[in-house]
């Protein structure tokens, strides 16, 4: 039984049934004290005083029980009325009939009281009763409403096939759900041809196996809309059995479309990703770092020739060399948030080989962390790279040895032939002198090249380490050692505001001497204009040198960089052919590139650019 909890104004109205019952006994008690005290027998007394006190007691306990019923306490006024009521009727009755002349009652109120006491117990009877069903309708209604608002929540309908008459009832939401209306009953066939022509098959053997055998079931299919959409539909039915016969088969059913989209939205991704994967031979890792668990896609064997299951795993096929740079690349990216990158070594069953492993850090919904990434061998590109690193240094190696140990043998070429210049002096014809100071030109001129080969030759491996460097001063310099042929060709040198990269400070001033002397060589029959300038872009800054000599003709402007390559005949202009060259290399050092813009007869516009140094260096 419910025990409702009294809310509301249903408290008073029992307490006042309470109080009407108790009335009664007062009533049935204090009457039969007077009738004692007045000399009335007492059996006489006593019969009457039960028939008006012992209503009173029913209806006062009953009253008091009220809250162990099933009645809802807003329904209590419902008895008091029926109680009133009763009262209320009898009470006239009785004065009407009192009233009539033939037949006066002798004793009126006494007459009241105990008939009225009679229809008490009636009437709080059937206010029970009715307050009872009231009670029970409520509940219905409010379970009906309820279950009706959760479906609409849910998503779900409910169905139920009845397999006698293969009659369907659907809630509904399920009506709603399906796009039909609900005032006519679907039968079980009508059912089937809502659902998909290719799916229909799946729910039909899925009922059939129910109604046979007894099997719940939970079934995917697609239906159609009246308005000709195509939805999806999970269909889940428990039937009910009673002895070896199914009595009958209900269950659910979910509108699933938006799941259904997701899911093939996420099959699609999946199937692009693999063929990403497939194409560049790649694999996807995962680790969750809390639980340490790691997993692969498509598998950790494809390419570390090993399952691998954990970090441990991981740092076993780790090249014993690389362990420790992998475990504190890993560390500082946990502890920054940071993606990592690095190339490391492995070792695949006997063989070392290298992997670029670049992966970053995710929070999960549940707060723990994992590491996702991707990770590919990249062997045949690192060998490449090593051998092409070697071969580079060793093609350094050897333009600097053989400018160095040439530089001997021309120092000696030079100095005799100034010692025949000087002793041979009056014995030389005209002709010969000429071939001397051909010769010594020469190898002047062989000199330079050696020189600019070597500091060619020395700009990797005697490079300092780069530095925030300001460029105002550097050009500031540069305008000091060239301050003789600026004064003398009469050029004007603009510099704006340049900012401070990180450089070799020595190396960016060769670099813009060699860009401000060769603007001023190449200024043409009017006085040099230079303007030196720079923009940020990103990370980097470029920097340009500007000025409105000669020009450069297009299918010249690559060949420039390259060294011993000159436009000029040294008649024309002095030079070595080999400044834009190791600018050129220079700036590639500094992890930037330098090019140029021109226009023959307009000028010229060399840009370069260089990483920015940080504002805290
Ligand atoms: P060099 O100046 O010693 O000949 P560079 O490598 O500095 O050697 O320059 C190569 C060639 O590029 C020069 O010979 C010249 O023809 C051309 N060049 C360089 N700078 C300029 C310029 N500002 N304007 C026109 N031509 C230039």
């Amino acid at each position: 039984m419910k025990s409702w909890k009294t809310v509301g104004f249903g408290t008073y109205w029992r307490r006042a049934i309470v109080a009407l019952g108790a009335l009664y006994v007062l009533l049935g008690l204090g009457w039969a004290y007077v009738e004692i005290s007045r000399g009335t027998p007492l059996s006489n007394v006593m019969v009457i005083s039960f028939f008006v006190a012992g209503p009173g007691m029913i209806v006062l306990y009953g009253g008091y029980r009220l809250p162990e019923t099933e009645i809802n306490p807003k329904f209590y006024s419902r008895i008091m009325g029926w109680c009133l009521g009763g009262i209320g009727v009898l009470t006239g009755l009785l004065t009407l009939y009192h009233l009539q002349p033939a037949a006066s009652i002798s004793s009126p109120g006494r007459a009241i009281l105990i008939i009225s006491a009679f229809v008490l117990v009636p009437s709080f009877a059937g206010g029970v009763n009715d307050a009872r069903a009231k009670s029970n309708a409520f509940v219905l209604e409010r379970t009906v409403d309820l279950l009706h608002k959760s479906e609409r929540i849910a998503n779900v309908g409910g169905w139920e096939i009845d397999p006698d008459t293969m009659e369907a009832y659907w809630t509904q939401h399920l009506f709603e759900i399906l796009g039909r209306s609900w005032d006519e009953e679907p039968s079980v066939d009508e059912v089937l041809d809502v659902y998909h022509e290719d799916d229909r098959s799946i729910i039909e053997n899925a009922i059939e196996a129910a109604l046979e055998e007894g099997a719940p079931f939970d079934v995917e299919g697609r239906f159609h809309t009246p308005a000709g959409e195509v939805r999806w539909l999970r269909i889940q039915g428990v039937p009910e059995i009673v002895g070896d016969d199914v009595v009958s088969l209900r269950g659910a059913a979910q509108d699933i479309t938006e799941r259904k989209e997701h899911e093939q939205e996420l099959q699609r991704v999946r199937e692009r990703m693999e063929f990403a994967l497939n194409a560049t031979d790649a694999v996807v890792w995962d680790w969750n770092v809390e639980a340490n668990e790691a997993s692969f896609y498509p598998s950790a064997e494809s390419l570390y020739g090993t399952t691998v299951e954990n970090w441990e795993d991981f740092i076993e096929i780790i090249h014993p060399e690389d362990r420790q740079k992998v475990q504190q690349t890993i560390e500082k990216s946990l502890e920054t948030g940071e993606p990592k990158h690095e190339e490391i070594r492995i070792v695949r069953n006997g063989e070392t080989r290298w992997i670029e492993a670049p992966g970053h850090p995710v929070e999960d919904n549940d707060g723990s962390t994992r590491m996702v990434g991707v990770a590919r061998d990249v062997t045949d590109r690192k060998t490449y790279e090593l051998k092409l690193e070697e071969s580079n240094e060793r093609l350094e190696q050897f333009a600097y040895a053989a400018s160095h140990d040439l530089q001997e043998p021309l120092r000696m070429v030079s100095s005799y032939l100034q010692l025949i210049e000087s002793r041979a002096d009056d014995e030389l014809t005209a002709e010969t002198e000429e071939f001397l100071e051909f010769a010594v030109d020469g190898a002047d001129r062989m000199r330079h090249m050696i020189d600019g080969l070597l500091a060619y030759s020395r700009v990797e491996t005697q490079g300092e380490p780069l530095e925030p460097v300001d460029l105002t001063e550097v050009v500031a310099d540069v305008q000091a050692n060239l301050e003789m042929r600026l004064t003398e060709s009469d050029a004007y040198v603009e510099v704006d505001e340049l900012p401070r990269v990180l450089g070799d400070e020595n190396q960016l001033h060769q670099v813009f001497q060699n860009l401000l002397s060769n603007a001023i060589e190449y200024s043409g029959d009017e006085p040099p204009r230079v303007q030196i300038s720079a923009e940020r872009n990103s990370s980097m800054w470029e920097v340009s040198v500007q000025d409105e000599g000669i020009g450069i003709e297009p299918d010249a402007q690559d060949r420039i960089f390259e060294v011993f390559q000159r436009l000029h005949s040294r008649d024309d202009h002095e030079g070595s052919g080999i400044g834009l060259a190791l600018c050129e290399r220079i700036i590639e050092r500094h992890g930037g590139e330098i090019g140029v813009e021109s226009e023959p007869g307009e000028g010229s516009t060399f840009s370069l650019t260089l990483p920015a140094a940080h504002d805290h260096e």
